[in-house]
């Protein structure tokens, strides 16, 4: 069993606990000097209720329907950009969507996405090992990863039916 550092699933229709996120952005964006303007807010929290990563354009849509107003694509890139510099937010390539991220871990981090083909909810774990053996595979090919990211496909306990008695 792998090691890691945290794992946490996100708030999840299943009844997980609501993600925390937003305690951690504001507790971080003090820490760095950030500022949490209220549509960066908006985005996260939007980001945080959805157990399932949010691709840009559905976000814009939850946005409208929340609060009556469209806002223009570009301000929601610019906001996920943040979110993601920040350490706020992760994009899951494999869906284009992003999803909250209330762990304190550094932007460098590698971090596993462990995405479920069911209900669509991301977990996420990171962790030394990993991030260890994946740097000795790249320098063993010679290879200097610009990005790392795991995303690993299946099904999430909740959707795991408990074994058949
Ligand atoms: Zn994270
Ligand atoms: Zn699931």
């Amino acid at each position: 069993m792998l090691k890691t550092r945290h794992v946490h699933d996100h708030a999840c229709a299943h009844g997980h606990p609501p993600s925390d996120a937003l305690r951690v952005a504001e507790a971080r964006c003090a820490e760095k000097r950030l500022k949490l303007t209220p549509i960066r807010r908006e985005v996260l929290e939007h980001l945080a209720a959805s157990p399932a990563p949010i691709g840009a354009y559905d976000l814009i849509e939850k946005m409208h329907r929340a609060s009556g107003r469209r806002p223009a694509p570009i301000s929601v890139y610019r906001v996920l950009d943040f979110l993601l510099e920040a350490g706020l937010a992760h994009r899951i390539e494999s869906r284009n969507a992003y999803v909250a991220c209330a762990h304190r871990h550094e932007a460098s981090d590698l971090v596993v996405f462990m995405i479920c083909d069911t209900c669509g909810c991301v977990s996420e774990a990171s962790g030394a090992p990993v991030q260890r053996d994946l740097a000795a595979i790249a320098r063993g090919a010679d290879f200097r990863p610009a990005t790392q990211v795991v995303e690993m496909f299946g099904r999430c306990g909740h959707c795991t039916e408990p074994a058949e008695a």
